[in-house]
């Protein structure tokens, strides 16, 4: 019965929830090779052997938020917090430009220290001093307004994680957030014109097949250009650090099946794979993933961005990691990307690509 699914879902880019359950429910070993076979080969169909990089930069690790997953949330007490100041992240962008990098990632905790005008000068900034890269924000939730002021500044992209696609679920693991708020800024984004990313984690405490379906639904139907998928890893100072997380099957699984429901996605193999198992990486690019972000943040900084325990590559420098994912990739047969990496939408919607 899997391979009926996966042979229809690998040709219409859908199945129902109801087959989506019964397909995660029922992957044999068998199954699974299938399932990967043609996530592969969709994505090679649309974007190549291409996988792409960013650099990523984690400028601050102050967070209002209280997500009962994250490391960084307002509760813990133990972090130690910092906020790179503008001429420390243009020091990151320049280091990473010489790096070859053409796409630089901002992320942070919902820090509101970074008001609009701080927001918009350190993205003015980073696009005048290097007027052929993409700046993607990862920031966080803000109104429209300073979506909108954000957009016009030039960044072109926003990440923004459904998280999951579950109400109660959300609900629980974030109790000083809104379910109906965090889509409806992934819908105000869309409109305004950023390439937007959308994603979730997998494994998260109560968890199930139905909402993971559900999670594969609202992507298809949003149809992000990006779509960030990751396995949950407990930290063990937040109410979750005895939840068991999410497995490195499991979550490949979901790239495979997003690869397959939204097949112009750029999909990043997420550096929480890559803690959960070694080649984890490697893996979910040979699942359809094509976009891997290396750290450009400054070492001195890097274990205090700890989302989740044992993160890898916290000692590293940003050319040292440059070296290592290219290997990586180039390891799966894939071959590496600097270019900004547009996506495939992206450049269908925008006349300068035409
Ligand atoms: N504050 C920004 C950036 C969040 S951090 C925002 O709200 O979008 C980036 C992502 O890390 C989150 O969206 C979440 O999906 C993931 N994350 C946080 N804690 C995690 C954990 N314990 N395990 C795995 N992923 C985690």
């Amino acid at each position: 019965m899997s391979k009926e699914l996966i042979e229809r879902l690998y040709r219409d880019h859908y199945l129902t929830r109801e087959e989506l359950v019964a397909l995660i429910n029922h992957l044999d070993d068998e199954g699974k090779k299938l399932l990967f076979h043609y996530s592969l080969q969709t994505k090679i169909r649309h974007y190549g052997k291409k996988v792409f990089m960013r650099g990523l930069i984690e400028f601050s690790n102050y967070c209002k938020q209280d997500c009962l997953y994250c490391g960084i949330r307002a509760s813990n007490k133990k972090v130690e917090r910092y906020r790179l100041s503008i001429n420390e992240i243009l020091q990151c962008c320049n280091e990473g430009y010489r790096l070859g990098y053409r796409t630089f990632v901002l992320q942070s905790g919902e820090d509101f220290w970074y008001g609009e005008d701080k927001l918009i000068s350190i993205v003015k900034k980073i696009k005048g001093m290097f007027p052929d890269t993409a700046v993607t924000l990862s920031i966080g939730e803000r109104g429209k307004t300073v979506y909108q002021k954000l957009f016009e500044a030039g960044t072109d992209r926003f990440l923004l994680r459904h998280e999951t696609a579950s109400k109660s679920l959300y609900e629980k693991l974030h109790p000083t957030m809104d379910f109906k708020n965090r889509r409806t800024s992934l819908n105000t984004l869309k409109k305004i014109g950023y390439q937007v990313g959308a994603g979730f984690m997998v494994g998260l405490p109560g968890q199930t097949a139905e909402d993971l379906a559900e999670d594969l639904h609202f992507l298809k139907e949003l149809s992000p250009d990006m779509i960030g998928i990751g396995p949950f890893i407990p930290h063990g100072e937040t109410p979750l650090r005895d939840a068991v997380g999410g497995s490195l099957e499991d979550t490949l699984v979901m790239v495979a099946l997003a690869r397959l429901m939204i097949p112009e996605a750029l999909l990043p193999a997420t550096t929480a794979l890559g803690t959960l198992d070694p080649n984890g990486r490697e893996k979910a690019i040979l699942a359809g993933a094509n976009v891997v972000m290396p750290n450009l943040s400054p070492t001195k900084v890097r274990p205090l961005y700890e989302l989740y325990e044992n993160k890898i590559c916290t000692g590293d420098e940003p050319a040292h990691c440059r070296g290592c994912i290219e290997q990586r990739i180039t390891s799966t047969g894939m071959e590496v990307d600097l270019g900004r990496g547009d996506s495939i939408q992206f450049q269908k919607n925008n006349s300068k690509f035409a």
